[in-house]
């Protein structure tokens, strides 16, 4: 159980910053907790800014996934939910989502609390995807041949239906089967960023799981979903040569940033056609889901990034 601390659900979106182990107090102050501020000090001048909830440099794994819990188990009541980490590529986006083998991050954590409340007699049936987006191409970390890419196409007219054609989805029948699975699908991705120096940084990485109740409470074949996204690194990379990267990715960053600020002042238009990422979590994104933006902030530059959470939060 974790009492006390579900989140509201209703289109919600919540962000938590987590300050990375080595982050210089003369550069960020924090008041922690939930309602925590940062306040970043840059060329003597300061910033404070109010977020859901502030980790500090030294909070554990353990108390990071604490706050995500009730909304990740919420999928299994046939919720949608999305969480992200956002922040320039160093501040320990990956650190938090997957985490080493011996401190797990929220994708291990979120898995095995799932699997142990839907118990040994598991009444959902559990399907898994991994995509990464580069450059505004998808592709596929868990097709059984190499990836490929795939295109992304609207579903039927007024259900904000998303059909990403050819995109595998693995049955998955325990918890050893799934960690199987996140292997191949980061170790797909890891000969990719290896093929295509440092692209894991400026990639996005989806797991994707769907929830579906084996004997429906109430409406038959509502699934849940829990989109865990590993965004791109939020920072400019210099070099005309990545001119091409810089702008997609900021395509992407700046479609979501744009989609979640819509979302939160209730605008009749949310320009989720804006990008990949934004068209793939569109069903994740609308009324009724939830979602948690994990900011990352590092020793450097946190300003863009507190600006960001500011827009959407
Ligand atoms: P990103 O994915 O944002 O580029 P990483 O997750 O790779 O950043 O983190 C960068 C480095 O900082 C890694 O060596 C990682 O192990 C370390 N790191 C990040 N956050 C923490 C933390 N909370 N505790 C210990 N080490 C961390
Ligand atoms: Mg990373």
């Amino acid at each position: 159980g974790c009492p006390g601390r579900l989140p509201e659900l209703k289109g919600n979106i919540r962000v938590l910053c987590r300050l990375r182990p080595g982050t210089s107090s003369s550069l960020v102050s924090v008041e922690p907790g939930p309602g925590g501020t940062v306040t970043t000090c840059y060329r003597g001048r300061h910033r404070r800014f109010r977020l859901d909830w502030v980790f500090p440099p030294d909070a554990s794994q353990e108390e990071v996934f604490r706050e995500l819990e009730p909304a990740v188990l919420s999928c299994l009541r046939g919720y949608s939910v999305c969480i992200f980490t956002y922040g320039q590529t160093g501040t320990g986006k990956t650190y938090s989502m997957e985490g080493p083998p011996e401190d797990p991050g929220i994708v291990p954590r979120a898995l095995q609390s799932l699997f142990r409340e839907m118990g040994a007699g598991r009444q959902h049936r559990v399907t898994l995807s991994m995509v990464e987006i580069y450059n505004e191409a998808v592709r596929d970390l868990l097709a059984p041949g190499p990836p490929e890419r795939l295109a992304v196409r609207q579903g039927p007219e007024g259900q904000g239906g998303i059909q990403v054609a050819g995109l595998t989805h693995w049955d998955v029948p325990n918890l050893e089967t799934l960690h199987q699975m996140l292997k191949l699908g980061r170790s797909n991705r890891a000969t990719a960023a290896t093929a295509m120096n440092q692209r894991s940084s400026r990639s996005h990485a989806l797991v994707t799981l769907t929830l579906r109740a084996a004997t429906p409470p109430r409406a038959p074949g509502t699934a849940g979903t829990l989109h865990l996204v590993d965004l791109a690194g939020s920072e400019h990379p210099d070099g005309a040569r990545r001119l091409r990267e810089a702008q997609t990715i900021n395509r992407s960053l700046l479609a979501l940033g744009g989609v979640m600020a819509a979302l939160r002042a209730h605008r009749p238009h949310v320009p989720f056609r804006d990008s990949q990422l934004t068209r793939l979590l569109q069903p994740a994104l609308g009324p009724g889901t939830t979602a948690v933006l994990l900011l990352q902030v590092g020793p450097r530059e946190t300003v863009c990034s507190l600006k960001f959470a500011e827009r959407v939060g």
